[in-house]
């Protein structure tokens, strides 16, 4: 048996996001999802006279409404997996939701606030040498590209007998200063907006990763035998759009395009679902079924630690989209 801590589960949270002006300037009804507190959400529109077959209460580690900021998301949710990392524990948050729910939204800020810490440690912790690399990947079509080059190639991946899966020829950025991050952040920016289609059709199909490795020793002991390295990722990623991983984009001219993404997708969720049941139970983890789900593997499961960010529309017309994103949330907590 591998060795496993299913003590720590996936955290699993939800967050509402406000209406949009589009929907406040067609009078699109937006009240029919409630935050009742901290852990629930509560579908209104079931009432008496008219039930429907969505249950009325859903239950998480954590629901945030409209009118939480992302500031608050980050610190009471995901703040501690991801500076984690400065530990040597691999982790992993994940944004999930149909396009326009708030995930880029959501997963940039994030990513900000939680750089910001870790190098907050770092400075704090002079007793310890630290390196910190950024590398960022696009995964669509399941092709990797690397948005810190512009080369477009197609990057492959490849087993390595010590690291476990790599992308090959990924730039690796060493990370210095907050400026720097934001400087790279525009660059990754630039080149995904590279390409024939638009970006937010683009957004909505390709699956974006931002990793962070963390490595460092204690310089008491540096070039010495005993001096005990730390190695760890954090990975920020933001998903493609979850209405691709709907059967019905299989159909049809987008054939090639849903299939794909119904890959990453699909076997994301398989792959949260087993976690989440944990692997006491003995089921095989397929994470080799995709590229995502190899590229994470290191960061899934194991002793890492994962939180996944749910995001939601508030809009009538997207109730059927919300509700598989709840589907998923249910199956990962
Ligand atoms: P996605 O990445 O899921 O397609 P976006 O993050 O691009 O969605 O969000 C869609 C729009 O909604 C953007 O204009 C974004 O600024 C806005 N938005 C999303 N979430 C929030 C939020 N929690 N508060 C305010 N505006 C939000
Ligand atoms: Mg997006």
């Amino acid at each position: 048996m591998e060795k496993t801590d299913m003590s720590e589960k996936i955290l699993v949270l939800v967050r509402l996001r406000p209406p949009n002006e589009k929907e406040i300037a067609a009078n699109e009804p937006t009240e029919d999802w409630e935050c009742l507190n901290d852990t629930t959400l509560l579908y209104r529109r079931n009432t008496f006279r008219q039930p429907s077959n969505f249950p009325s209460a859903y239950s998480f580690d954590r629901v945030y409404g409209g009118e939480c900021p992302t500031r608050q998301v980050y610190e009471n949710g995901t703040k501690d997996i991801a500076l984690s990392v400065v530990k040597g524990i691999n982790c992993s948050i994940f944004a999930y939701g149909q396009t326009s729910s708030g995930k880029t939204y959501t997963m940039s800020a994030i990513t900000e606030f939680a750089v910001a810490d870790i190098f907050d440690y770092i400075f704090q912790h002079e007793e310890r040498a630290f390196s910190v690399k950024f590398s960022a990947i696009e995964i669509y079509n399941e092709a990797i590209r690397d948005l810190l080059s512009s080369d477009g190639a197609s990057l492959r991946l490849r087993d390595d007998p010590v690291k476990g899966t790599v992308v090959e020829k990924a730039t690796e950025e060493t990370l210095r200063d907050w400026n720097h991050l934001k400087d790279l952040l525009s660059v990754c920016e630039a080149q995904r907006k590279i390409g024939e289609t638009s970006l937010n059709e683009r957004s909505s199909r390709s699956h974006q990763i931002i990793r962070l490795t963390v490595e460092s020793s204690a310089r008491e002991f540096l070039d010495k035998e005993n001096s005990t390295t730390l190695m760890a990722s954090v990975n920020f990623i933001d998903l493609a759009g979850s209405e691709r991983a709907s059967q019905a984009m299989s159909a049809g001219a987008r054939l090639k395009e849903g299939c794909h993404i119904n890959r990453s997708l699909l076997t994301l969720g398989t792959v949260i679902r087993k976690l989440s049941k944990g692997r006491r139970q003995g089921a095989h983890i397929n994470f080799r079924d995709s590229k995502l789900t190899r590229i994470l593997q290191p960061c899934l499961g194991g002793n890492s630690r994962t939180a996944i960010i749910c995001t939601l529309s508030p809009a009538r017309s997207h109730v059927e989209l919300t509700r598989n994103t709840l589907l998923f949330a249910c199956c990962a907590k």
